[in-house]
């Protein structure tokens, strides 16, 4: 039983998709343990992408993730981390698998509608960037 961060991204939230992507995570079994929309600064957005600050996409990834509200939540069950990353596709929707979240919404590979953890360690650093331990059920 493990924990993870997902993200309804921008895109997201403009295509109307919220309640379609976390049905899609409950049907394969994940619990919300926590759910909440708000509108990230670029310098938050900045601070949780703070991994990729190196990368060339840096600065055109973290104004698209402050350009509107996102929902963010805290999904739970067995290998949330590794379930999630399974149903969200790959990060390229030209790449992910049929049926999976990316394949179905996403316009590119920057707009691709959904983040969720990639490890232990990402989950531990972004479950508290956004929840207090109060906030988790
Ligand atoms: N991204 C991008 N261009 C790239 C790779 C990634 O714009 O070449 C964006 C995309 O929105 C992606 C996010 O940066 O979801 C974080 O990249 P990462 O490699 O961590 O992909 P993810 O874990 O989200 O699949
Ligand atoms: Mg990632």
């Amino acid at each position: 039983m493990d924990r993870t961060l997902s993200i309804v991204k921008p895109d997201g939230v403009k295509k109307n998709v919220i309640g379609e992507v976390i049905s899609k995570f409950e049907k394969n079994g994940l619990r919300v343990s926590a759910l909440k929309m708000l509108h990230l600064s670029k310098e938050e957005a900045k601070s949780f992408y703070l991994v990729h600050k190196e990368r060339p996409f840096y600065n055109s990834l973290t104004e698209f993730m402050s350009e509107g509200p996102v929902v963010v939540m805290v999904l739970s069950g067995g290998n949330a981390i590794s379930k999630v990353r399974e149903i969200m596709g790959s990060t390229n929707p030209k790449d992910a698998a049929p049926g999976t979240i990316r394949a179905a919404f996403a316009s590119d590979i920057e707009r691709n509608i959904v983040h969720g953890s990639d490890s232990l360690q990402s989950a531990a650093y972004e479950i508290p960037f956004f929840f207090s331990a109060l906030e988790i059920m």
